[in-house]
């Protein structure tokens, strides 16, 4: 039986699906916890953002007082 190729999500690698590669769909594990690091951070982002902006902000305001 043929096995499936597919691209790996993460570099585009061709890789054949192969039920005992255990990364599957990537290539490699590298790119699996690569692909879900990028999905958790994306999920932390807007907060971080926004406590970024709220610092950044009141650093301002303490050299305004500053000067
Ligand atoms: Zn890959």
């Amino acid at each position: 039986m043929k096995q499936p190729i597919v691209n790996c999500p993460h570099c585009g690698k061709i890789i054949v699906w192969d039920t005992t590669n255990r990364y599957r769909p990537f290539c490699s594990e590298r790119c699996k916890m690569i692909d879900l690091g990028q999905w958790a951070s994306e999920s932390y982002r807007i907060p971080d953002a926004e406590t970024d902006a709220d610092t950044e902000k009141q650093k301002e305001d303490l050299f305004k007082d500053e000067q």
